[in-house]
């Protein structure tokens, strides 16, 4: 997407039999940062050429097999750093080609070691342009968020989806901490904070506060004076689709 208004240029490309939306960010120069390269890294240093992009960093939002299973391979074609998720899903990062097994899949992703963990309250950079690192779990107990507050975009890996939210019945996955991830951490970024999820369309913080039927603020309540008042559930009757 080449948008007048940012920074940075960047396009999505799905990744993975679970279409995961990897990231590529092009500073003006050509020098570029990958989001989750999950799989297919042909695919993503196709794009990375077209786009006329030097990909010089890899940021993970977590430890999952389809966000982090092509980050070696990656690193190995480019030379760039792999930073991030944060050290609590070091675990996950280590069981990427044994989880693919389990899913079926053989040499579709590598186990990953980063350069370099993030906490909350980090800052990353591309070539002068500011990114905020937020440790958000729930999906996973070391998720991190990346945000540009400029641009008001957010990439928030399986976090949050238009009208979903990630799931929470892995290993160290929690409901309520994911909840409270979303409306604690993302929430006061501001409802016109547009963000790319790890999965499906793009969508805005606002949108979802009005429709998203796991966190809409009539379900939890969030920005009501009265906190005690009753909430609705909506999510028991609805179950959208929620991925990996
Ligand atoms: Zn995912
Ligand atoms: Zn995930």
């Amino acid at each position: 997407m080449t948008d007048a208004a940012l920074p940075f240029s960047f396009e999505i490309v799905p990744v993975t039999p679970f279409q995961q939306n990897c990231s590529i960010l092009r500073a003006p120069s050509g020098r570029a940062a990958v989001i989750d390269p999950g799989g297919e890294p042909d695919r993503i240093l196709t794009a990375a050429e077209v786009m006329d992009a030097r990909i010089e960093q890899i940021w993970l939002t977590h430890g999952h097999l389809d966000h982090a299973g092509g980050a070696e391979a990656v690193k190995r074609a480019t030379g760039a750093s792999i930073i991030g998720p944060h050290r609590e899903d070091a675990f996950w990062l280590d069981q990427i080609e044994q989880h693919w097994a389990q899913f079926g899949f053989r040499d579709m992703g590598e186990d990953c070691t980063p350069d370099r963990f993030l906490d909350d309250g980090d800052r990353l950079e591309l070539e002068g342009i500011a990114f905020d690192v937020l440790h958000a779990p729930g999906h996973t107990p070391g998720h991190v968020v990346i945000v540009n507050k400029e641009a008001k975009l957010a990439f928030v890996g399986d976090v949050l989806f238009a009208g979903s939210i990630g799931r929470t019945d892995f290993p160290r996955g929690d409901h309520q901490t994911l909840i409270n991830s979303i409306t604690q951490k993302l929430w006061p970024l501001g409802e016109d904070m547009r963000f790319v999820p790890g999965h499906g369309p793009m969508s805005t913080f606002g949108r979802e506060r009005q429709t998203n039927p796991f966190v809409a603020d009539a379900v939890t309540g969030y920005g009501r004076a009265d906190k005690d008042a009753p909430t609705f559930s909506m999510s028991t009757s609805i179950r959208p689709k929620r991925w990996m």
